[in-house]
């Protein structure tokens, strides 16, 4: 195999959202240095392009170093909108144009980007060592990288004083991110916590063929409620174990539950496998009645002109068929003494204790998580590059002098809402500023 030897000042490798804010903010602010994007993917930005359900929700008001974000958005000439509940968007709500305007920015500034070139390794090394002529005080980085073409693999070494390593998580693999950070991270002496993939759907066990209720009753119902978390290790699952509690759209699917508040609730569900912990310490309850009591409500209907509408019918009424069904399906303790099935029954039969009973499973349906979606459908990593070793204001290692660790590769995670990329901008704007000092 051949191999091209090149040199740049600085190598950024990844060209998703932390490498680009990266190479702009160097092009803008250290002109005379020369910076090389790699990128593997065919073009930079894929993962930009599909965020925020290709709207890119590109900030927000409460996130660390927001008024440094839109100074730097400013400075590219993005035009923003910012929503009453702090979420910032591109005013055109295009992720594509977010990515295109970043990809031209850097490209106008002096910036390389070398696209489907993906980087093997890298290594740390006294610059005399890499080429002849170096100075032999200073160390310098050697990056071995292949691009696959027509003509095969072609591999090629770059030397450079920096290195910012912008390579993302495990999420979304599809965007280029498989981990290869984590492997290189590794190699040149960091710690990496496990990662897990977070801000996904969760697969329960409810779902499963023959448990009563059935699950495939509920897949494609969506319903406002709470959802709450519970952490137990003794399974007791007390109201003293509760860990998260969150409100908004809970879609329940085919495979058990999602929605921005199931999402958010499993940046709590993180677990250590190897220490024999498992998602068995979880348990999940859903409200689907937080506005009121759904005990007054029956009672209320026990008396009077509703006295005789059968309970399946109530229920109905009041939540979605699938989902009063489920509840139905929940609090059914089989035919009454007449043959009567509990949905034909009339609200003024319900015993007390059949009507706590309901209230039970409308204000806490409990769902046991069995497995967490997998990297295909995270949003974004839990875990990577642990932060004890990482400068948190200039993104730089603590081990490695001239690397720096931007974006989602580092331990830290974020809520939805434009957090986790707020996360990217502000660690890649932190390393170029580094740099150009
Ligand atoms: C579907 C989806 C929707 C999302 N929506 C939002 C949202 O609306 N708002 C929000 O705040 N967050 C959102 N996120 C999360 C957010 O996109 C990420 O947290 C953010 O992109 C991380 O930025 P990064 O620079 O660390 O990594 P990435 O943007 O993932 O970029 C890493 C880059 O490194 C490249 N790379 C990896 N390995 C190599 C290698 N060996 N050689 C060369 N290149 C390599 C990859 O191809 C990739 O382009 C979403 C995530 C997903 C998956």
């Amino acid at each position: 195999m051949d191999r091209e030897i090149r040199r740049a000042d600085v190598v950024i490798v990844g060209g998703g959202a932390s490498g680009l804010a990266a190479a702009i903010e160097l092009g803008m602010k250290a002109p005379a240095l020369d910076v090389l994007v790699i990128e593997k993917m065919p073009e930079p930005g894929r993962k930009i392009r599909a965020t925020g359900s290709g709207r890119c929700n590109i900030s927000n008001t409460a996130a660390a170093g927001f008024s440094r974000i839109m100074e730097f958005f400013r400075e590219i000439g993005l035009v923003t909108k910012t929503y009453e509940n702090g979420l910032v968007y591109p005013y055109s709500e295009s992720a594509a144009d977010v990515a295109t305007l970043l990809t031209e920015r850097a490209a106008s500034l002096g910036v390389k980007i070398a696209c489907g070139e993906e980087l093997m390794t890298v290594k740390y090394l006294p610059a005399s060592l890499a080429f002849e002529g170096a100075p032999e005080d200073r160390n310098i980085f050697m990056l071995e990288t292949v691009i696959k073409d027509r003509d095969g693999l072609r591999s090629i070494r770059t030397h450079a004083l920096y290195v910012i390593l912008a390579m993302g998580g495990k999420a979304g693999p599809t965007f280029g991110t498989i981990g290869d950070g984590f492997r290189i991270a590794r190699n040149l002496g960091h710690r990496i916590v496990t990662p897990v993939p977070a801000l996904t759907g969760i697969e329960c066990d409810e779902w499963e063929e023959g448990n009563k209720p059935c699950g495939i009753t509920l897949g494609g119902t969506r319903s406002s409620g709470v959802v709450s978390l519970y952490r137990d290790p003794d399974e007791v699952f007390g109201e003293e174990t509760k860990v998260f509690e969150e409100a908004g759209e809970i879609q329940f699917t085919k495979y058990g539950l999602s929605g921005i508040c199931v999402f958010n609730m499993t940046r709590y569900m993180r677990f250590n496998r190897r220490a024999g912990e498992s998602l068995d310490q979880f348990l999940v309850k859903v409200d689907l009645f937080p506005d009121g009591d759904i005990t007054e409500y029956i009672r209320d209907r026990q008396k009077g002109c509703f006295a005789d509408t059968p309970v399946g019918e109530m229920l109905r009424t009041v939540f979605k068929e699938p989902l009063a069904d489920y509840v139905i399906g929940a609090s059914d303790d089989g035919p009454d003494e007449n043959g009567r099935a509990f949905e034909d029954r009339s609200i003024s039969s319900l015993s007390d204790e059949e009507v706590r009973t309901i209230a039970d499973h409308v204000h806490s349906l409990e769902f046991h998580p069995v497995q967490m979606r997998g990297w295909n459908d995270a949003q974004v990593t839990m875990g990577g590059v642990s932060l004890d070793e990482i400068n948190e204001a200039t993104s730089e290692s603590l081990l490695v002098k001239g690397l720096y660790i931007t974006g989602e590769l580092a331990d830290r995670d974020f809520r939805c809402g434009g957090y986790n990329l707020s996360n990217a901008w502000i660690t890649g704007l932190a390393a170029a500023d580094d740099i150009a000092q």
